[in-house]
């Protein structure tokens, strides 16, 4: 019988959300199961197996010393690597610290920060060793992360659109909170895949899928003055779940 391929599921600095989104499958995770040997995942399962693995899904940032030696040992073991989520792929919420002095930071959430061994800065996992496949998202969406898997076992490129939030308004035919109400959104510079859920709400999108294909942050950053937002409110939009998404980070940086 024809060897199944093995997949592995490794954690970072992270929430552990883009690894329940796999659990979250349910019935098309089943298939998975029959498709794949899941041989290191250890938030489903206590046995493991060892490498090496012919994909890895890696979720997390770096922010450890120890963990900036582990990724090139999971890079050594995996035939193909893929990121998921904000902070595999762009450093996360705890990218914060990269704009700040993290030992400040250290110093007022840990009663006894002197145990702490952090790095200064939280990086996406592709600042570290080469990346085959970046999925965006906080968390992922289960359905692109199925694509991405089947993609990856059948060796073939997934099907992931680069576009922006607005390309799924108006395919759900969503009113444009922006133009209907004067709502600020980052839909036009935001990767595609949660389709569109805040607008559907009447609620702007705040970017958490992380930037877009070619996004005009400076023409959406100068629309979003229009509708009232000062400097500092530009400044905190764009630092967030993605604030180290390079498009992202540069256009918190023009107003800081
Ligand atoms: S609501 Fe936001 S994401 Fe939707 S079309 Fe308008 S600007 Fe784009
Ligand atoms: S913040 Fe934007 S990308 Fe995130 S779920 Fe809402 S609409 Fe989608």
């Amino acid at each position: 019988m024809a060897r199944k391929p093995k997949l592995a599921v490794w954690k970072f600095s992270s929430c552990d959300g883009c690894q329940l989104s796999l659990l979250d499958c349910e019935d098309e995770l089943l298939a998975v199961a029959g498709a794949v040997d899941i041989a290191y995942f250890l938030e489903a399962t206590s046995k493991t197996v060892g490498g090496p693995y012919d994909v890895s899904l890696v979720e997390g940032s770096i922010t450890t010393p120890h963990d900036a030696e582990r990724i090139l040992e999971v890079r050594r073991q995996s035939k193909a690597l893929v990121t998921i989520g904000a902070c595999a792929t762009a450093g996360g919420i705890q990218a914060l610290r990269n704009f700040a002095d993290v030992n400040e930071f250290t110093s007022i959430v840990y009663a006894s920060p002197e145990y702490i061994s952090t790095l200064a800065t939280s990086t996406a996992i592709a600042d570290h060793v080469p990346v085959d496949f970046e999925l965006r998202g906080c968390p992922i969406d289960k359905h692109q992360l199925l694509e991405v898997v089947t993609a990856f076992l059948h060796g073939r490129r997934p099907n992931v659109p680069g576009y922006s939030v607005c390309m799924e308004c108006k395919r759900r035919g969503t009113t444009c909170v922006t133009v209907a109400h004067g709502t600020p959104c980052l839909g036009p510079v935001t990767q595609a895949g949660c389709g569109a859920i805040c607008p559907a709400y009447a609620r702007g999108c705040y970017g958490c899928f992380g930037p877009a294909e070619s996004p005009n942050t400076v023409s959406l950053s100068r629309q979003l003055r229009v509708l009232g937002m000062s400097d500092p409110a530009l400044l905190r939009v764009f630092r967030t779940f993605n604030a180290n998404a390079p498009a992202f980070k540069e256009a918190s940086t023009v107003n800081d």
